[in-house]
């Protein structure tokens, strides 16, 4: 038996369904707020992932999916969405040719070759917004703003967590005093912070492994020293936040730990019975679309992680449709249930036909199976007289229709389902 590439998920049913009235609202929600869908390919030349993701990450060192195709180019299936879209906007001349700034998202898959483990696939799926052209601390409020208006939707409690990363003049010193500071303490490090140290000490703050943030209370923070544009562009961010009503908590420890990235750096941690989990995160990388080689170009963003999303929506978010379905009682009825379902098939109800006769009895198990709470009949009597009858299997109480009555018989399932959700809803 073949069965699916490991880290891999199938999905199907009601899940499936769920997850795309999930997307469906998350498209309207940013839509709403003018961002226009970016679609990128799944597969990129490595060489994109190693400078716009970074070389010393741990997703370029040890999570790639990536292989050599025939003809030995080494390609990489994309484990992260902004190095496309800065790779697109370069390629396609958008600085020059749309208006600015340009808003854009994705929602998709992308691929990383870790231990899969609960919540975590080589195949996951996220939706990112990138803001294009514009530096201000205001657009970074948008963007989070935005972030928080998609959980809101979804009912979610969660935090907002800030801070400032600073920029190439004020943080280099910064990055001396953190060197500083952890080289007394190089042996409390685990294996990848004592590396990192040299090159990347900045990561040192999130490090999950040996948690230095835990251990030592008088860690220097980037937020003590930031020089004069960002600190305003920080108290302005923090005001921004303030007007759209978002309760920014400053967290000094998070860091986007790459030299692209500048000033604002954000996550969301969603609030589950007790413990605490990232959601979405983000920040400004102003220096980014120049690394890559474009023009200079301000830009601010965030991803989601939409198996992280789907988990936190609550059972009853989405109310399951009412579903009917028609069956023939005898040969000369199957033709009239054709009609019957080529008439329903314009309407905004979930109807099915099931074109083999079969006895009444069996029809109703058969209905019952599908999940169906009304059931449509057409017996020997019925297509004599060009009549439905129809059945709600809930109550029992079953009505006669003429076959053309379709608008009436839609309203009424309408209706039906309109009252259900209703009284569901309070
Ligand atoms: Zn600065
Ligand atoms: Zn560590």
């Amino acid at each position: 038996m073949i069965s699916a590439v490991k880290g891999m998920n199938d999905l199907f049913g009601k899940r499936a369904m769920r997850w795309g009235r999930m997307e469906e609202d998350i498209r309207r929600i940013v839509e709403n707020a003018n961002f226009t869908e970016f679609r990128t390919p799944i597969l990129e030349e490595i060489a994109l992932f190693k400078r716009g993701v970074g070389e010393t990450t741990d997703v370029v060192q040890k999570e790639m999916y990536d292989f050599l195709d025939k003809k030995g180019r080494h390609v990489a299936m994309r484990p992260e969405g902004t190095a496309s879209v800065v790779r697109a906007f370069i390629e396609h001349g958008i600085a020059m040719n749309e208006p600015m700034p340009f808003k854009l998202y994705y929602i998709g898959p992308f691929f990383r070759y870790e231990r899969p483990q609960k919540g975590r696939y080589r195949q996951f799926h996220q939706l990112g917004i990138e803001i294009f052209g514009d530096e201000t601390p205001q657009m970074d409020a948008e963007m989070i703003f935005t972030a928080c208006r998609v959980l809101e939707h979804f009912k979610i409690d969660y935090e907002v967590h800030i801070n400032s990363i600073g920029c190439k003049e004020c943080r280099p010193a910064y990055r001396e005093k953190l060197v500083e500071y952890f080289s007394s303490k190089k042996e409390h490090l685990c294996e990848d912070c004592q590396k990192r140290i040299d090159t990347n000490p900045l990561r040192l703050l999130d490090c999950k492994t040996c948690n230095p943030k835990a251990k030592y209370h008088d860690i220097p923070v980037m937020t003590d020293n930031l020089c004069g544009s960002c600190d305003t562009h920080f108290k302005q961010l923090k005001n921004a936040l303030e007007i759209f009503h978002v309760n920014g908590i400053i967290d000094p420890f998070i860091v986007r730990g790459l030299d692209y990235y500048t000033r604002t750096a954000f996550e969301i941690v969603a609030n589950t019975g007790g413990s605490q989990n990232a959601v979405a995160g983000g920040g400004r990388y102003d220096n980014l679309v120049s690394d890559i080689g474009g023009p200079d170009t301000p830009a601010t963003g965030f991803a989601m992680g939409l198996e992280r999303l789907f988990d936190l929506i609550s059972e009853d978010f989405y109310t399951e449709p009412l579903i009917s379905a028609g069956y023939a009682l005898c040969d000369e009825a199957v033709d009239d249930l054709v009609h019957f379902a080529k008439h329903m098939s314009h309407h905004p109800v979930r109807f099915f036909a099931d074109y083999k006769p079969k006895k009444f009895k069996k029809a109703l198990q058969k209905a019952d199976k599908a999940g169906a709470e009304f059931m449509f009949i057409i017996g020997e009597d019925e297509a004599k007289d060009k009549k439905i009858l129809m059945k709600n299997l809930n109550t029992g109480e079953q009505k006669l229709f003429g076959q053309h009555e379709v608008i009436l018989i839609v309203n009424e399932l309408l209706n039906y389902e309109s009252g259900k959700f209703s009284a569901t809803k309070v």
